[in-house]
């Protein structure tokens, strides 16, 4: 099936309301191309400078989307035109965007990610201190960040009850944090290649789809 062919297959699953990332990592700019000419603007990368790199080729209405792990010494080569932080989860990384922002002039969106998988990655935080976080004030002295909502990536298995807790607990904490913005807090990140389906059904307005576009991922020796 060809790149154009898949991205129909999962734009005619998504309910209306519900935006499309495609996620390139890792794949060559000629293949983006493709995807670019079927019609899809959004895409998602995880790293800074592969990021940058394919900015700086192809066309400009591209949206670009920061999905992975952000280290803050790495805002600054995303800054100047990056689209939508999926991947804010601490308030160091949260004051470094604010400071790289301000250079260029912009206000960048952002997303916080929350941990609530089962394993223990290092990305997201922990609701609990994600809580105390906003409660804290700290976010009103960021003008050059606007939250809009939050990210997860559910547990890694085959059971599907587990994936559905997961999403309906990024759910409920989209819910409850929305307290604390205005109705620009919109966007509820979740969903990949293998359950994105079930993403949509717990109220994913944003689905993060990779390899059912544009195939395996070959990371080489990494
Ligand atoms: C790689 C990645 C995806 C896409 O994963 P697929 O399984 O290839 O769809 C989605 N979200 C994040 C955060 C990723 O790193």
């Amino acid at each position: 099936m060809s790149i154009e062919n898949r991205l129909s297959r999962v734009r005619e699953s998504l309910p209306q309301g519900v935006t499309l990332v495609a996620v390139s990592k890792t794949h060559s700019a000629e293949l983006i191309a493709e995807a670019y000419a079927a019609g899809q603007r959004i895409f998602g990368e995880s790293r800074p400078q592969e990021l940058k790199a394919k900015y700086e080729i192809l066309p400009e209405d591209i949206e670009w989307h920061m999905i992975g792990h952000l280290q803050t010494n790495k805002v600054k080569y995303i800054a100047p035109f990056v689209s939508l932080i999926h991947s804010a989860d601490s308030g160091r990384l949260l004051e470094t965007i604010e400071r790289e922002a301000a250079k260029c002039n912009r206000v960048i969106d952002c997303l916080l990610e929350i941990h609530v998988a089962d394993e223990d990655t290092k990305s997201g935080w922990e609701p609990d201190e994600l809580r105390d976080y906003l409660a804290s004030g700290a976010l009103t002295a960021m003008p050059h960040i606007r939250i809009r909502g939050i990210m997860g990536i559910a547990t890694n298995t085959d059971d599907e009850a587990v994936i559905r807790r997961d999403f309906e607990r990024l759910a409920a904490y989209k819910k409850e944090f929305a307290a604390f913005f205005d109705d620009k807090f919109d966007t509820l990140s979740m969903g990949m290649s293998d359950d994105y389906p079930l993403a949509v059904e717990c109220g994913s307005t944003m689905v993060r789809v990779g390899s059912f576009i544009f195939g395996e991922r070959d990371y080489g020796n990494k």
